[in-house]
């Protein structure tokens, strides 16, 4: 592609996400824009389509979706549909010789994982997961202080991703869509920005579940998941997340010579970087204000460089791979009631 070309995505499912997040932020790109629509709905595609000017043509079903492959105006598929549909829409859109988005999480199982990411090597498009916390400006720059050791050696992490769900009939209840409960929708970033802070990977976990019993909610799915990470430095990192308490988003990183903390962590916008560092005697507490940019955004324009450089992406498939390993171990530890190995 020409450096100075716009990349060009076809989005799949016009849920929530889609239409309000992802659709507008591909507006406000520098390098990446919106040609193309999948959806099973005529009139919502219409709707959308007339909206942002995007052809007749350019709108699919899903099973008119392999067809993308004759369609010289998309460069990118980018998966927005329940998690337990990402694998065979990675796989028929690597197949139609597209480059793939993919949806955090990345699919339902680490050997899923393994079959998008082979996939997509076979057919030798890119492949990433949607981290956009990953390209987020105050948890990049709370991970570079971390790295730096500007507060000193990080001895533990705290992190919470909760918050309360009302519809038992939606798809994140149902375990066959939905793959589990509140770990894999949301205490997904608790794990994964972890990792991302530290710059290392858990060797063992130790974890606890529960769901209210009763509540139609946790038929099929869990509602808390609360576990511990041990890592090769020797950080533990204490996570949770909960899908019936009021909303709470934060994490903090204790380090020798002061603590880093994020409020609203894990949310759209709102992060809130405060420091504290010892003193002598005395603490210096610091806020670390930044510009606030669009994470979708800077997600998508991030992949965008890498096709038109040529270069990997920075969450690739494999990032969405190990969170799964790990989650895998979450649950089979809480099953067991004891540490599990990764
Ligand atoms: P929604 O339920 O709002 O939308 C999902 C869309 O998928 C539907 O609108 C529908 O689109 C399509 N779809 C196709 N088959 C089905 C099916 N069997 N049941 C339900 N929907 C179906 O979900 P979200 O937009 O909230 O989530 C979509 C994905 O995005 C998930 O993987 C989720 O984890 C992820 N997500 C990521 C976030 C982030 O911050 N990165 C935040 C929220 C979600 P249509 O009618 O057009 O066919």
């Amino acid at each position: 592609l020409p450096p100075d070309r716009r990349v060009r995505y076809a989005v799949v499912g016009l849920g929530h996400l889609a239409l309000e997040e992802i659709i507008p932020a591909l507006f406000a790109c520098k390098k990446s824009k919106l040609t193309a629509l999948v959806s099973d709905s005529p009139e919502k595609m219409q709707k959308v389509a007339r909206q942002y000017g995007i052809k007749a043509e350019n709108c699919y079903t899903y099973q008119t979706y392999d067809k993308l492959k004759d369609n010289m105006e998309v460069d990118v598929i980018y998966i927005v549909l329940p998690n337990s549909l990402h694998k065979e829409y990675v796989i028929r859109g690597a197949k139609a010789g597209k480059h793939i988005l993919c949806e955090k999480p990345m699919a339902i199982s680490a050997k899923e994982c393994e079959e998008m990411i082979a996939a997509c090597n076979k057919a030798n498009v890119k492949l990433m997961v949607a981290y956009r916390i990953q390209y987020q400006p105050h948890n990049r720059k709370l991970r570079d202080l971390v790295k730096d050791k500007t507060f000193g050696v990080p001895k533990f992490v705290e992190a919470c991703n909760s918050q309360s769900s009302a519809n038992p009939a939606h798809w994140r209840h149902k375990i066959a869509l939905a793959g589990g409960g509140a770990l894999p929708d949301i205490g997904l970033y608790c794990l994964n920005t972890t990792r991302f802070i530290l710059g290392e990977e858990p060797t063992e976990v130790f974890a606890y579940q529960y769901s209210t019993p009763g509540n139609p909610l946790f038929t099929e799915v869990e509602e808390l998941v609360s576990w511990q990470m041990r890592f090769p430095s020797g950080v533990i990192a204490n996570c949770s997340t909960d899908y019936n308490v009021h909303e709470s988003r934060r994490y903090r990183v204790m380090c020798d010579r002061g603590w880093l903390n994020m409020d609203k962590a894990y949310a759209y916008k709102g992060q809130k970087l405060t420091t504290a560092k010892a003193d002598g005697k005395m603490e210096k507490q610091e806020e670390i204000g930044l510009a606030e940019i669009n994470q979708f955004g800077a997600e998508m324009d991030h992949f965008s460089e890498c096709i038109l450089k040529n270069k990997r992406p920075f969450t690739p498939g494999e990032e969405g791979l190990q969170d799964h390993i790990i989650m895998e171990a979450i649950y089979k530890s809480a099953k067991e009631g004891k540490p599990a190995k990764i």
